[in-house]
C-alpha cells in the first residue's frame, strides 16, 4: 500500500504557483486576488476560510476575506459579489458553503461572474466542464485530478466507482474520471444513496472515490485488493483527548482497508491540502487569462 500524499503534493503545487506570481511580480504584471466571502460562524467553514487565506498568503496571492453576519438578508449577499464581480482587482470570487437556511445556495451561485467563478460551481462552469472545454473546475474533485496525476496514478480503462453524487464532489468527479484525458478514460459508476447493491458494485472498483460524509463508511469487504481509494469525507467526531475536541474521520474505514489498497489518500493530509491547492490554480489561472 503507498498513500496518496496530498499535503506533500499541493505543497509541490504551491510552490509553483509562488515562483510564478513572483514572476509576475517581477515583471510588474497584477497579482492574482481571492476574495472570499463567509457568512456565519460556522466553526469548520471557519477553519475551511483560514486554510483558504493562509494558501494565498503562502504563494504571494492577494486575499480579502469578507465576514457577513449570519443573518444578512440574500439581497445584500448577492450586492456584495455584484461588487466583487465589477470590481477588476478580483480574479475569483469563492462564497464558502454552507449558507444559512434563508438564503439560496443556487442564486448565489448563478450571481458570480463566471470569469471568476473559482469555485467552477457556476452552471456555465458546468455546463463547459460536462462538454469537456476549458473551464474552472470544482477544486475537490480537480485537486483529485491533480493529486492522480503527480502519482502517475493508471487510469485508463479502470473501473472508477464514485460514492455521493453532490455538485461539489460527486457528479463532477465521474465526469472528470470518465473524460477523454490522462488521468481519466476510466469507466465510471456513479452510486448514492439509493444504489441497490453498493458493496457489490464497489468490489468492482478499481478506484474507489468516497464523497459521502459518513464516517469510515467504506469497509474492507467492500473493496477489491489492489484498489485505489480516494477518500474525499472530512467529519468532525467528538474526541475529548484533543484541545479542538473533536477528530477529522474520512469516509473510509482506513485502518483495514488500506492494507488492500495499491493507493490510498489520509484523512487528514489528502485531498483537503489538494482541494486548496486545486483552488489556487483557478485563481491563478483565472488572473493570468485576463492580465
Ligand atoms: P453531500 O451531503 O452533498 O453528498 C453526499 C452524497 O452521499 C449524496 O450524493 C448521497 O446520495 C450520498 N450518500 C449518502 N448516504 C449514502 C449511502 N448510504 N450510500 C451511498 N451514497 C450515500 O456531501 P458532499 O458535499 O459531496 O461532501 C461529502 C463529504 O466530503 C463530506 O464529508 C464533506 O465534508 C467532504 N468534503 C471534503 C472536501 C475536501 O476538501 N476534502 C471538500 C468537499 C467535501
Amino acid at each position: 500500500m503507498q498513500i496518496l500524499d496530498g499535503k506533500k503534493a499541493a505543497q509541490a503545487i504551491k510552490d509553483e504557483l509562488k515562483i510564478s506570481v513572483a514572476q509576475r511580480a517581477n515583471d510588474g504584471k497584477k497579482i492574482p486576488h481571492l476574495a472570499a466571502v463567509l457568512v456565519g460562524n460556522n466553526g469548520a467553514s471557519e477553519t475551511y476560510v483560514a486554510a483558504k487565506v493562509k494558501a494565498c498568503e503562502e504563494t504571494g496571492f492577494k486575499s480579502t476575506l469578507i465576514r457577513l453576519e449570519a443573518d444578512i438578508s440574500e439581497n445584500r449577499l448577492l450586492e456584495t459579489i455584484e461588487d466583487l464581480n465589477t470590481d477588476p482587482d478580483v480574479d475569483g470570487i469563492l462564497v464558502q458553503l454552507p449558507l444559512p437556511k434563508h438564503i439560496s445556495e443556487k442564486k448565489v451561485i448563478n450571481a458570480i461572474d463566471p470569469g471568476k467563478d473559482v469555485d467552477g460551481f457556476h452552471p456555465m462552469s458546468v455546463g463547459k466542464l460536462v462538454e469537456g472545454l476549458q473551464t474552472f473546475i470544482p477544486a475537490t474533485p480537480y485537486g483529485i485530478m491533480l493529486l492522480l496525476e503527480q502519482y502517475k496514478v493508471e487510469t485508463k480503462g479502470k473501473h472508477a466507482i464514485v460514492i455521493g453524487r453532490s455538485n461539489i464532489v460527486g457528479r463532477p468527479m465521474s465526469i472528470l474520471l470518465s473524460g477523454n484525458s490522462n488521468p481519466g478514460n476510466c469507466t465510471v459508476t456513479l452510486c448514492h444513496s439509493h444504489t441497490a447493491n453498493l458493496k457489490e458494485i464497489c468490489l468492482q472498483g478499481d478506484i474507489i472515490v468516497a464523497a459521502i460524509g459518513i464516517p469510515e463508511f467504506v469497509k474492507a469487504d467492500m473493496v477489491k485488493e489492489g484498489a485505489v481509494v480516494i477518500d474525499v469525507g472530512i467529519t468532525r467526531v467528538a474526541d475529548p483527548t484533543r484541545k479542538s475536541g473533536f477528530k477529522l474521520k474520512g469516509d473510509v474505514d482506513f485502518d483495514n482497508v488500506s492494507p488492500k489498497c495499491s493507493w490510498i489518500t489520509p484523512v487528514p493530509g489528502g485531498v483537503g491540502p489538494m482541494t486548496i491547492a486545486a483552488l489556487m490554480k483557478n485563481t491563478y489561472l483565472s488572473c493570468d487569462t485576463k492580465n
